[in-house]
C-alpha cells in the first residue's frame, strides 16, 4: 500500500530486483533503453541522489546545470547524467540559424558537451508552429553528423500538435533523422493539455520509426512509452514538464500558498497541487496519507508555504515516478501498452474510492478518461 483511501493495484511498485548497470556513456540507444529520466532543475543535487540508478537517469536543465554536473556526478557515479543545452530554452530557430552553438561547428559544440554529459544533444532553438524551413534546416545539419552519442533535439511550439498537417510534417522529419530524437513541446502553460493535442502527441510516438524520447513530459510520458517512445523524461515541478517560450517572463510569487508543490499520485495517474487537496478534497475529512520513503505515512496535502516544503514534495515526486516506472523495466512496447491500459483502468477506479471518502462526486481528468483510456 502506497496511500490510504486510494488503491490502484496495477501501479504497485515492482519488487523484482534490477541488476546494477554501468552508465552507457556515449551510446545513446543503450543508455536510453529501460530507463526513466527525471528532468531536474532547481533541486537537482538532492533529486539526483534519489533516482534509481539501474533504471533511471537525470536530464539536468537550467542556467546552472553545466556548473553543477561535475559535483552531482562525483556524488552519484552510477547515475546517467545528461545536460540539456541552453538553446532549447533561450534560442529561436530560423532556417539560417537553427542552432545556438557554443563552438565554431555543430560537431565541436557536441564534443564540448561530452566533456560533462553522458550524451550530446543538438542545441536546437525553438521551432515556431509550421516553420518547416527551420525544422528541416536543423534536420539537414544534424544528419551530417556521424556519431552514436547524440540526440537530435526538436523543441517545438505546441501549435505543431494542433493541426493534422503539422503533425504529419513533424512525423516525416522525425522519420528522416539519423539520430534518436529528444522531442519536447513549448507553451507557457501545458503544451499537451487539450484532448486534441494529447491525441496528436500519441500519434507522433505511434508513427515514429526512429527512437524518440518524450522530454519534459508529465504523466503523458507513460502514454508515449506505451505507444513506442524509447523513454520519457518527466520533471518534479511544472516548468520542468514543458518548455516556456524563449521570450517568456516568469511572474514572482506573491502568495506563500503558491509555493505549495504539485504532488504525484501514481494510483490516480495524476499530479495534484497540495493546496487543491487541502482546500478542495480534505477540508473536512482525513487526508490521504503517503507511505513513500519521503513522506513515511504523513498527510499528502501537508506541504505548502516555503521552498523547503516545496522541495520535499518534489522529492516525493521523484521516488514515486521511479516506483511507477519500476514495472515497465524489461517490457517491450506491447507489454508496456498492456500495463498502461491496466494502470489507466485502475486510475479510473480510484475516483469512486476517493468519492466515497469525500462523500461527494469528483470530475474525472478528461485526458485520462477520454484519451489514455481509449485504444488507438
Ligand atoms: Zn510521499
Amino acid at each position: 500500500m502506497s496511500f490510504t483511501v486510494i488503491n490502484n493495484p496495477s501501479t504497485t511498485p515492482s519488487s523484482l530486483f534490477i541488476p546494477p548497470r554501468t552508465v552507457e556513456s556515449g551510446d545513446a540507444l543503450a543508455l536510453l533503453s529501460d530507463r526513466q529520466f527525471h528532468v531536474a532543475g532547481r533541486n537537482m543535487s538532492v533529486e539526483a541522489s534519489l533516482i534509481e540508478t539501474a533504471a533511471g537517469g537525470a536530464i539536468l536543465v537550467g542556467d546552472d546545470a553545466v556548473a553543477k554536473v561535475a559535483s552531482i556526478r562525483a556524488a552519484n557515479p552510477n547515475l546517467a547524467l545528461v545536460v540539456e543545452p541552453r538553446a532549447l530554452r533561450k534560442h529561436l530557430a530560423t532556417d539560417a540559424q537553427p542552432f545556438q552553438l557554443s563552438a565554431a561547428t555543430l560537431g565541436g559544440d557536441l564534443d564540448r558537451q561530452r566533456m560533462y554529459s553522458d550524451l550530446a544533444i543538438t542545441p536546437t532553438g525553438q521551432i515556431r508552429a509550421g516553420d518547416s524551413a527551420a525544422l528541416k534546416a536543423a534536420l539537414r545539419e544534424a544528419n551530417k553528423l556521424d556519431r552514436t552519442d547524440t540526440l537530435f533535439a526538436i523543441p517545438a511550439f505546441a501549435g505543431w500538435l494542433s493541426e493534422p498537417h503539422y503533425v504529419k510534417q513533424l512525423i516525416a522529419v522525425i522519420n528522416h533523422s539519423k539520430h534518436p530524437l529528444l522531442l519536447t513541446f513549448i507553451d507557457g502553460h501545458n503544451p499537451v493539455g487539450s484532448m486534441k493535442r494529447a491525441h496528436a502527441y500519441r500519434r507522433v510516438f505511434q508513427e515514429a520509426s526512429v527512437p524518440v524520447v518524450a522530454h519534459r513530459a508529465d504523466l503523458i510520458g507513460f502514454d508515449a512509452l506505451a505507444h513506442g517512445a524509447i523513454a520519457s523524461a518527466i520533471g518534479s515541478y511544472p516548468t520542468t514538464r514543458r518548455l516556456n517560450p524563449f521570450d517568456h517572463r516568469g511572474g514572482g510569487v506573491s502568495d506563500p500558498e503558491d509555493m505549495s508543490p504539485h504532488m504525484l499520485l501514481p494510483d490516480m495517474l495524476r499530479i495534484v497541487r497540495s493546496t487543491h487537496m487541502r482546500r478542495e478534497w480534505f477540508a473536512s475529512v482525513t487526508p490521504i496519507q503517503c507511505f513513500c520513503v519521503i513522506c513515511r505515512g504523513a498527510d499528502v496535502d501537508r506541504l505548502h508555504e516555503d521552498e523547503t516544503e516545496r522541495r520535499i514534495g518534489h522529492n516525493h515526486n521523484v521516488v514515486n515516478l521511479d516506483s511507477l516506472y519500476s514495472s515497465y523495466v524489461g517490457l517491450n512496447t506491447a507489454g508496456r501498452r498492456a500495463l498502461w491500459a491496466d494502470q489507466v483502468q485502475g486510475a479510473l477506479d480510484t475516483y469512486p474510492q476517493l468519492e466515497a471518502h469525500l462523500g461527494r462526486s469528483l470530475v474525472v481528468d478528461s485526458i485520462l478518461e477520454k484519451v489514455w483510456a481509449k485504444a488507438s
